[in-house]
């Protein structure tokens, strides 16, 4: 999508802290980081959010937390939280679906 933030990151038009990459998934440095690791996994197909996935997804999404899995295992996290947001009332500031991988703080539970 042209005028999308995450798709032009993808496209390299904007430039990122990229940590990971492969045929369907980018992941990148968040610019305003709420932990000490906090990175975006973004799939590389524009989606606006997770309220437009259907069954042909399936694979892409799988893909985007088994990537999120990858990174923070090489990262050696002993724990950490993903998190997608939906939508503004859900803290969603970015229209193109994308997982936030927390860690290196204590995360409170429940959520803000
Ligand atoms: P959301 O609020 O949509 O769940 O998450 C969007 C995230 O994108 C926010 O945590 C925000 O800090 C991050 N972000 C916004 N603009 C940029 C940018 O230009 N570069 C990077 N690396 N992150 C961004
Ligand atoms: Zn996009």
């Amino acid at each position: 999508m042209s005028d999308c933030l995450f798709c032009k990151i993808a496209a390299g038009e904007i430039p990122a802290e990229i940590v990971y990459e492969d045929d369907d998934v980018i992941a990148f440095n968040d610019i305003s980081p709420q932990a000490p690791v906090h990175i975006l996994l973004v799939p590389k197909k524009h989606i606006a959010s997770t309220e437009y996935l259907d069954e042909s997804n399936t694979d892409l999404i799988g893909k985007l937390v088994l990537a999120a899995s990858k990174k923070a295992k090489k990262l050696n996290l002993d724990g950490y939280r993903l998190v997608m947001n939906c939508n503004e009332i859900a803290g969603q500031s970015v229209f193109h679906i994308h997982c936030h991988l927390l860690a290196g703080r204590p995360m409170l539970w429940p959520p803000g």
